[in-house]
């Protein structure tokens, strides 16, 4: 790979990584006229000396790359804000002053310019200072050592996630070639050990998830979508009379990732951006923009609290599958809307929800999202939302929930799981419905197969109209 693709790429995925921070961050370094003086003179300076250095070719193996990495201890570096901050200033300081001295010190520069990218909140943003001010060898041994890093943390994921306890694991299996030859690869969830049927393979709760619009008031939980039986006692929002809660522990909850942000404060000032995403949620009985705002709510408040996870949200479902979804004026107003309602609670947030992103992420809720039953009488009926998401419908839906494992779930007209929401509430299960052996695929229902009187084609054509793909299920490859 040359240089310039590593650099390309490199940026690519940070950008990607660390989006949240760059939206928590952009106050604060807005408001930092110091840190903005010191690159403006660190750029002057090495502009000067990069010139100096143009003749030289110094040639970087990727060995002294990885004698460097193996030379970072990950605990030095530290945790608080204020610490990560001084952290920085002082590496990237050592830094220059390291590579003033010629090419001697580049090794030890290249260091310092890693060191503080991985603590500054907004490392692509840096990576371009790097670019513009650092001699350009530093700067291809800090991007080799970054792009290592890089390729290491997400080589890693799949060993790592989802945990050992929920007794599955991410594979690669292939499907089939292109028209050109090209194996085709996709990623599938296996049992790591054997189960029976009726066992419960793994329970989660998800990412985000949203109640219908129709039943959003005072009859299920805005938080675990559990519908509240007779008798208990509701937990109010403090703020508005929109949404209740079964209890006080999922009212703070809500409050602490999202509702914060998004309670309308029962004000009838329609011009009010969180009274209008309520407003536009219950008239199209579309529940995916909103979700899509709590996803970002959450996303930033997880970048806020350092809680020390290796992955974060968006690490999460950046490798999960998505349908692509063309922008429309309905997507246009939905994204607008997103905008006004965090734009003047987030700084930064606004420059962050273009286009190409909310159309990922609704396509990525498109793609994945589960429909929840938890209502307690199974013959409710729900005013259905426009809005796809996996569902066998055997229960009524109230909501949809997006999950981090079951996601990777495939779909079969025949399959060998089914999903349980034992408690009522969006803490789902994954229950088997055959022996099923440790490596064996696990698969889901994604469509209401009509008690299997779908024929085919019928199967075929509608999971080729939802999801855009052909199944080849057992059961359509050999019909009985
Ligand atoms: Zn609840
Ligand atoms: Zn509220
Ligand atoms: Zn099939």
């Amino acid at each position: 790979m040359k240089t310039s693709h590593i650099v390309a790429a490199t940026v690519g995925t940070i950008a990607i990584a660390s989006i949240g921070c760059a939206l928590y961050f952009d106050a604060k370094r807005r408001s930092d006229p110091n840190f903005r003086r010191k690159l403006k003179k660190e750029r002057k300076r090495a502009q000067k000396q990069a010139k100096e250095d143009e003749q030289k070719n110094v040639t970087r193996t990727a060995q002294s790359i990885e004698d460097a990495l193996a030379n970072i201890d990950e605990n030095e570096f530290p945790t608080s804000m204020e610490d990560r901050e001084k952290f920085c200033m002082d590496q990237l300081s050592t830094g220059e002053a390291l590579f003033t001295q010629g090419p001697a010190g580049y090794d030890a520069s290249a260091i310092c310019f890693y060191k503080a990218l991985k603590v500054y909140p907004a490392p692509a943003e840096l990576v371009m200072v790097y670019q513009k001010t650092i001699p350009p060898e530093v700067f291809t041994l800090v991007m080799g050592m970054l792009s290592m890093d890089v390729h290491k943390k997400q080589q890693k994921y799949y060993t790592v996630f989802p945990p050992a306890e929920m007794n599955v694991k991410v594979e690669e299996m292939p499907e089939g070639n292109t028209a050109e030859g090209q194996k085709v690869i996709r990623r599938g969830l296996v049992a790591t050990r054997d189960f029976a049927a009726g066992e419960t393979i793994y329970s989660e709760t998800p990412i985000i998830s949203s109640l219908e619009p129709s039943l959003e008031g005072n009859e299920f939980c805005h938080y675990c979508m559990k519908q509240i039986a007779e008798g208990v006692i509701i937990a109010p929002c403090p703020t508005c009379t929109k949404v209740v809660f079964c209890s006080e522990a999922c009212e703070r909850s809500a409050s602490t990732e999202f509702h914060t942000v998004l309670c309308t404060n029962d004000s009838e000032d329609t011009s009010r951006p969180e009274l209008a995403l309520y407003n536009y949620t219950k008239e199209t009985n579309n529940k995916y923009p909103e979700m899509i705002a709590k996803f970002l709510v959450r996303m930033v408040h997880e970048e806020t609290q350092n809680t020390g996870e290796e992955y974060n949200l968006f690490d999460h479902i950046e490798r999960l599958r998505f349908l692509e979804v063309r922008p429309s004026v309905a997507e246009e107003k939905e994204i607008e809307l997103l905008k006004t309602t965090l734009g003047s609670r987030i700084p930064g947030i606004e420059e962050f929800i273009n286009e190409e992103r909310y159309l990922t992420l609704k396509g990525k809720l498109l793609y994945n999202a589960y429909g929840l039953s938890t209502s307690l009488d199974p013959e409710r009926s729900v005013e259905p939302s426009p809005e796809q998401f996996r569902s066998v419908h055997d229960a009524p839906v109230v909501g949809a929930g997006f999950y981090r494992v079951s996601s990777y779930m495939s779909h079969s007209c025949r399959p060998n799981t089914k999903l349980a929401f034992a408690e009522h509430s969006n803490n789902m299960s994954v229950v088997a419905t055959t022996d099923i052996k440790a490596g064996e695929e696990l698969h889901v229902g994604f469509i209401d197969q009509k008690n299997g009187t779908l024929s085919t084609e019928q199967r075929r054509q509608e999971l080729f109209q939802h999801y855009r793909f052909k199944c080849m299920c057992p059961l359509c490859e050999k019909p009985e």
